[in-house]
């Protein structure tokens, strides 16, 4: 469809075009498109009853609900700019958040209303916390507060260049920074795939989508949207749970999904799940971190579905790279990339002093997209570092490929240098996952008298396995060079991660480095 270039123009034209037809279903209750259009209409005249007009930030705290994305497109046609937030983290963290974004409502469930009305007392601003599930300390309900407010369709002045959502980074970088995104980067790519004749995300009529990401995280949204613009049904977790996402792929027949590394490893470790629980698959798309050799290669035995990686970040509004299907074959070297750029999106390998590299050469990945964010908010410095001549800075150190095809190494700023060379964590992690007994593994560096730091891994293992260091270490002689080799092991229960599946290394590496500053290149 490509008339869409908003998100108000999406909910819009799908229910004028299949009002019928199911637009999300969040544990059993169906929206239709008619439905997501009326009550994000009624919505949205409360929002502007209650004062939220352009650029106003509207924060969301809670899980995934039917009322989510109604939200989201309230806020859409308004013109405010939704930010969610992500219920997982400290009250700290949500103060920080609501108070940097400059929140002037909070809609939150009831298990996060306590949260939120303690922030709201600390801000200057005071603003009103509307409680999704009924009244809660004399607050008010979310049915009864639009309630009032007719459902037709209202004068709305929308632009892809307008801001949408304000979504921050998961800090495992530093502070949090809120990535203004505007409608354009939810169609960008999908403009230039249909431009470009390719099917590397495809849709079709007849397809279920599950969005197994949270919508406070870029790729949840980014792929809910997709599935709304296909005017497709989407179903949602209230939050992940292996258990829950098979379940659902098998009892809906879901056709496709956005899944990070991490889910499909615990999907696949279901006990006594196989390729029948997986027999509705179309495509699976997955990416927001890397994965490794041993697990894509079960998600191919297991999944028997097309497959594509993507790569991206919240700055860059999502994917920017992609490995297309044809690419899933075993054996096929470009395995081991995270894809290609979207045609219509450039890709530069740039050193220390910003020279362009040659092909094969290891520097920082940089980007030039469509979809790119508009600015960090309120962070003129970081956004100038960042997007520098147009080009986003991705943090990540990588090289191109004699055929085009990018290589992520890790993130820059997690590279453990063992006197003076650089270890990439994903690679070692990569490596020591090909060992049957390794279920997880994290790689770290810690400080080292000798050689200024050491690698460090973190194993968990596979249920009824054992292993000692002496073998692993034996193990990756002839997978990885002498010096990239872990110098300590340890044996833990769970790796710690982050919603979208990156794992927290700055959880792992604080007992080694209190008190001492680490320094990065
Ligand atoms: P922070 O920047 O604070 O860590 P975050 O974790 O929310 O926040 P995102 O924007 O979600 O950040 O993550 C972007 C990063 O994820 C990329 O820079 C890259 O390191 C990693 N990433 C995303 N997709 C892939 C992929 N397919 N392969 C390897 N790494 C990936």
């Amino acid at each position: 469809y490509p008339n869409l270039r908003t998100a108000v123009d999406t909910v819009a034209f799908h229910a004028a075009r299949q009002p019928r037809q199911v637009a999300l279903v969040c544990e059993g209750r169906e929206v239709t498109y008619e439905r997501l259009h009326h009550d994000s209409n009624r919505t949205a005249r409360a929002l502007a009853a209650a004062g939220i007009g352009r650029g106003s930030r509207v924060a969301y705290l809670g899980k995934e609900s039917e009322h989510y994305y109604e939200i989201f497109f309230a806020c859409a046609k308004t013109g405010a700019v939704l930010v969610p937030v992500n219920w997982r983290l400290t009250p700290g963290e949500v103060d920080h958040i609501l108070g940097d974004s400059e929140a002037e409502l909070i809609f939150a469930e009831r298990e996060f209303t306590e949260v939120a009305e303690r922030s709201r007392d600390r801000l200057p601003s005071r603003p009103e916390v509307v409680g999704m599930d009924g009244c809660r300390g004399g607050g008010v309900g979310f049915r009864e507060w639009r309630a009032e407010f007719p459902p037709d369709d209202l004068a709305v002045d929308a632009a892809p260049e307008d801001p949408v959502v304000q979504l921050y980074t998961s800090g495992t970088t530093g502070l949090p920074k809120g990535v203004v995104l505007p409608h354009r980067s939810f169609f960008a790519i999908r403009d230039l795939l249909a431009e470009h004749g390719l099917d590397w995300i495809d849709w079709h009529p007849q397809d279920v989508s599950l969005i197994s990401i949270p919508g406070f995280h870029v790729a949840g949204i980014w792929w809910a949207m997709q599935g709304f613009n296909a005017g497709v049904k989407s179903v949602s977790l209230r939050m992940f749970s292996a258990h829950d996402a098979v379940r659902l792929i098998r009892e809906l027949g879901v056709t496709t999904t956005l899944a990070v590394p991490a889910m499909l490893q615990m999907m696949l470790s279901e006990p006594g799940v196989g390729p029948a629980d997986f027999a509705s698959l179309r495509k699976v798309t997955y990416g927001g971190s890397p994965i490794s050799e041993t697990l894509l290669l079960q998600c191919i035995e297991t999944l028997r579905c097309d497959l594509a990686q993507l790569y991206g970040l919240t700055e860059s509004g999502n994917t920017a790279l992609c490995l297309p299907p044809a690419d899933h074959v075993p054996g096929n070297p470009r395995l081991r990339a995270a894809g290609r750029p979207y045609p219509g999106v450039e890709v530069a390998v740039t050193g220390d002093d910003g020279r362009v590299l040659a092909a094969g050469e290891v520097g920082e990945i940089r980007l030039r997209t469509p979809a790119v964010m508009l600015e960090y908010w309120g962070l003129k410095e970081a956004t100038a570092e960042t997007l520098v001549d147009g080009w986003l800075r991705t943090g990540d150190a990588g090289y191109l490929d004699e055929d085009g095809y990018v290589h992520i190494r890790d993130r820059i700023k997690d590279t453990v240098i063992v006197a003076g060379e650089n270890v990439y964590p994903a690679e070692v992690e990569n490596a020591l996952c090909g060992h049957p007994a390794v279920a997880e593994a994290a790689v770290i560096g810690v400080p080292d008298e000798r050689w200024g730091e050491a690698v460090r891994a973190f194993i968990v293992l596979r249920p009824g396995t054992t292993v000692k260091p002496r073998e692993l270490k034996l193990f990756l002689q002839d997978r990885i060079a002498d010096f990239k080799s872990p110098s300590g092991y340890e044996f833990i229960e769970r790796i710690p991660r982050n919603p979208s599946g990156k794992i927290l290394r700055r959880e792992l590496r604080e007992r080694f480095w209190a008190g001492r500053e680490r320094q990065v290149n």
